[in-house]
């Protein structure tokens, strides 16, 4: 049979790089506790390890040892990241779709689900209302089907981006889309995308081919692949890449993710920006049987190793979680979450208290708004922010990693998390989340040195304030 990756053109780097035999025997191996321990060091020192060192922690079953693996996962999020936590909104732009993929509600063979896709005024009406609700950062999502064409989803972008409400504006617009070819990256990069994301879903090529029809444009697995390679190659530098987890063994998909990401930094100097690890979630007319279903407590062993095996890479937890699973794994190395979500096509104006799964692509398990997701970031001493600031200075891709490995990222994060948080509390904040924020952000200037940028920084805090200034970004 000829795939699209036989007809089209794959990167320089495009050949199936995953070495099944290998990672089965890696996972068959005995537990070793000092070569855990050795592993652990190497992680702590920020050094991102090798799918066979990930493999020592993988095999860990002691318990005493998982909460050693756990305890460094959290020393090393504070000493990379500190207490900072991103937020952002997806935003679903289209329910239709060709693909037929078995996990899924929008899959083309279900009739039941509700087929729409926003027209320009319905997807501004959207962006008004996440401004409203003082986001800044989106991830635009969109089935796979050839009315969202490369030029549709630039459109999309820079209609988000001339949106403004108030102080309200999007200041970073991600993508989450169909894998594309050279060109196709090049027109949506133009438009001004932030990140571009892709999840392989199974890097197990014989579920891969179970999960996704052959025939489709899905069921080329080495296309898919090879995707977020072809992007770097055609400028769009930071990439996303992520398994759904409960479709395989989900230490085969650590090994993977981890591989992916040593494949990217050995081909173009720079890794992914960040990894997603979704878990399966029941969705409108979807059976999936239950074999391998990630556990709760295998989730946090998911979450910690990650951290572990890929130091400065971003890991994304998104509102799939229930709040209580997502309040437990946070502190592990989670760098992003989405908060105040909506799913439905539309939903964001259209919100009702309960979700409306015939327009969803899958349940989600945490509903709450953002202003209450703020707050209680904020009561768990975490700094929510809204920063942006890297990308339009310029540092992503390859030259922000020179930014974040030297380790001073912190010293604009922290910044950059405040004067957003202030910006937030200013705009959009309920009484008690105002509250709860102006104590924290005098906590974390205490906790800064007396030094000419905390000085710049409570300028600029006085002037948000005080002022309609804002952006003030380091
Ligand atoms: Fe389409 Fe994506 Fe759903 Fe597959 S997972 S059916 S490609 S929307
Ligand atoms: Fe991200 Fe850069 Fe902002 Fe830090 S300063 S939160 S790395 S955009």
């Amino acid at each position: 049979m000829t795939t699209a990756s036989d007809r089209k053109t794959l990167s320089t780097s495009g050949y199936h790089f995953i070495d099944e035999d290998h990672f089965d025997r890696l996972l068959l191996g005995k537990p070793d506790r000092g070569a855990a321990r050795d592993v652990i060091a190497k992680s702590l020192a920020k050094v991102p390890l090798e799918p066979e060192e990930t493999a020592v922690l993988l095999r860990a079953d002691d318990p005493d040892l998982i909460e050693e693996i756990f305890a460094a996962a959290r020393q090393l999020k504070r000493d990379v990241y500190g207490n900072r936590i991103v937020l952002f909104a997806p935003l679903y732009v289209g329910s239709y779709c060709r693909n037929d993929c078995l996990y899924c509600a929008f899959r083309s063979s279900n009739r039941d689900v509700v087929r729409h896709t926003l027209s320009p005024e319905e997807l501004t009406a959207q962006v008004e209302t996440l401004q409203r609700h003082g986001h800044k950062r989106l991830i635009l999502v969109f089935g796979e089907h050839p009315a969202y064409n490369p030029e549709f989803i630039a459109d999309c972008v820079r209609r988000v981006y001339a949106t403004r409400v108030g102080h309200g504006e999007i200041r970073r617009v991600n993508i989450n889309a169909a894998p594309l070819d050279h060109p196709g990256f090049r027109i949506v990069k133009e438009a001004g995308i932030g990140t571009y994301q892709v999840f392989q879903e199974t890097y197990h090529r014989a579920t891969y081919g179970a999960m996704h029809a052959p025939e489709s444009s899905k069921g080329d697995y080495l296309w898919r692949l090879d995707s977020p390679a072809r992007a770097i190659e055609s400028e769009c530098d930071d990439v996303g890449i992520g398994a759904l987890f409960g479709l395989y063994d989900w230490r085969f998909e650590i090994l993977s993710l981890v591989a992916h990401s040593r494949h990217l930094q050995k081909h173009y100097g720079v890794g992914p920006h960040t990894i997603s690890f979704p878990r399966l979630r029941p969705a409108l007319g979807v059976r999936i049987d239950d074999t391998y279903t990630v556990s709760d407590d295998d989730f946090k062993r998911v979450v910690a190793i990650l951290r572990l095996a890929v130091p400065y890479t971003g890991m994304i937890l998104t509102a799939r979680e229930t709040a209580e699973v997502r309040r437990e794994v946070m502190a592990f190395g989670v760098s992003q979450i989405d908060a105040g979500s909506r799913i439905e096509l539309a939903g964001y104006t259209a919100a009702e208290k309960v979700q409306q799964i015939e327009k969803e692509q899958f349940e989600l398990g945490d509903l709450r708004s953002l202003d209450e997701v703020m707050r209680e970031l904020i009561l768990d001493g975490y700094v929510p922010s809204f920063c942006t600031a890297c990308y339009r200075a310029g540092r992503t891709g390859e030259h922000f990693m020179e930014f974040a490995i030297p380790g001073f990222i912190q010293s604009l994060c922290t910044p950059n998390a405040l004067t957003t948080l202030q910006e937030y509390l200013c705009d959009y904040g309920s009484d008690e989340t105002r509250a709860a924020g102006a104590q924290l952000i005098e906590k974390e200037l205490n906790h800064l040195p007396e030094d000419p940028r905390k000085q710049e920084l409570q300028q600029r805090l006085q002037r948000i304030r005080q002022s309609n200034q804002r952006d003030l970004y380091f």
